[in-house]
């Protein structure tokens, strides 16, 4: 089959790879001139790990493993912790944080030359019962996973956008905290101005982000705006704050799409956060378009005709996915604990904390459930 991929993130490119694998002709499509090196990183969970490796492009090795999640008050306080260790002895998969621009490289590395095009932005992708036409060339599949602005999904779902739900993330990938950063605990600190997090991500380097239910100033001051709103809370946020400079933070507004049950017409999907952009809050956004490029690779070996496999990887990944879009679009990691909350951090020890967590994730999982469309 000839598939044509937009987007050569971390969803489009895991595609690639699985299909290139059961020997498609694969062509991906992306407008930036060349790979990606933003993005600062991101924490890979069992289920994404495993669609990883079952596209044939596993992330050993890759950032920063995460042992165990603390989450504390802003008076440093504890009041829950996650032994996320548990995954791995259910799954065989760990929990790493890793810089988004690695996962990028590993998966363009794996492709043949001239698979990924860069400086090709598509803009008027065309879809018939037959095939697609895109950028003045024909393909029997076309796969949009060009992120929450997708223009696949404009011309084959609707034209409604991906809604801001009000919260920010200031995040940043920086050489601070050395002692944080070359551990395998992770940390949040939450309290009425939002939420400090701050992962370890391998070779020395610390994932910290800042999620606010605000905006800052139009003065673009935006560090002097944190280290106010952040003044309270406890060590190490401060010690963090003092050391970046302006150009470490990134803005990253959070945007929430609703989730259909069908992602295309024809020959035409979505993938990744084309399909269902959510809040960052429960860290799954890019596991679940590794879930999502695991299932369609699956879909597209299914003999019969295309159109009728996309359908059926659509139904089955919008049920899973729909899961956890509510949950990180209710912000609940991002809220001062409750009397209920606190209760539960009480009772339940990191053991079973980190199964519960295992539970949520292996809810909206394919690969975990081994889902056959
Ligand atoms: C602050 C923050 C923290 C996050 N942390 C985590 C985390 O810890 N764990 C996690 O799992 N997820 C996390 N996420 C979510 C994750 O980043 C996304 O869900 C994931 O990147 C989606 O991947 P994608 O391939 O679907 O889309 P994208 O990464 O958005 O890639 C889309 C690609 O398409 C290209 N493109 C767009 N339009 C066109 C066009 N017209 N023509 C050609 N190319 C085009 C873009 O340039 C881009 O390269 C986080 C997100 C944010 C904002």
């Amino acid at each position: 089959m000839d598939v044509v991929i937009i987007g050569a993130g971390i969803g489009g490119l895991a595609l690639a790879n699985g299909l290139v694998a059961d020997g498609h002709r694969v062509r991906v499509l992306e407008r930036a001139p060349g790979p990606r090196t933003d993005g600062a990183a991101v924490t890979i969970f069992g289920n994404g790990a495993a669609a990883a490796a079952g596209l044939g492009v596993p992330l050993d090795g890759l950032g920063g493993d995460v042992e165990t999640l603390e989450f504390r008050t802003q008076d440093g306080r504890p009041f829950a912790r996650a032994d996320l260790r548990v995954a791995r002895r259910h799954t065989g998969f760990g929990v790493a944080t890793v810089p988004r621009a690695a996962i990028l490289e590993r998966f363009a590395g794996a492709l043949p030359a001239q698979t990924v095009r860069y400086g090709c932005a598509v803009s008027d992708p065309r879809v018939g019962p037959e095939g697609v036409t895109v950028a003045g060339e024909s393909a029997d599949v076309l796969v949009g996973a060009d992120g929450y602005r997708s223009v696949v999904r404009r011309a084959v779902l609707d034209g409604a956008p991906a809604i801001r739900n009000g919260w920010v993330s200031w995040q940043g990938l920086t050489r601070s905290l050395p002692e944080l950063a070359g551990d395998v605990h992770a940390r949040c600190l939450v309290g009425p101005a939002g939420l400090c997090g701050l992962m370890p991500a391998g070779a020395g380097l610390l994932q910290w982000w800042f999620d606010v239910p605000a905006s800052p100033p139009d003065d673009g001051a935006v560090l002097a705006w944190l280290r106010t709103r952040f003044a309270s809370y406890a060590e190490p946020v401060g010690e963090l704050l003092a050391g970046l400079d302006e150009s470490d933070v990134q803005p990253y507004p959070h945007v929430l799409h609703r989730v259909p049950a069908r992602w295309g017409t024809g020959p035409a999907t979505l993938l990744g956060d084309a399909a269902h952009a959510f809040p960052p809050s429960q860290a799954q956004g890019a596991n679940q378009a590794l879930e999502d490029a695991w299932l369609l690779r699956r879909a597209l070996g299914t003999p019969g005709d295309p159109a009728t496999a996309l359908r059926r990887y659509e139904r089955i990944r919008s049920r899973r996915v729909r899961r956890i879009s509510r949950l990180a679009a209710s912000e609940v990691t991002n809220l001062p604990p409750g009397p209920l909350t606190r209760l539960a951090g009480r009772l339940l020890t990191p053991a079973l904390t980190g199964r519960l967590h295992l539970a949520t994730i292996r809810q909206c999982s394919s690969v975990l459930n081994d889902d056959r469309p």
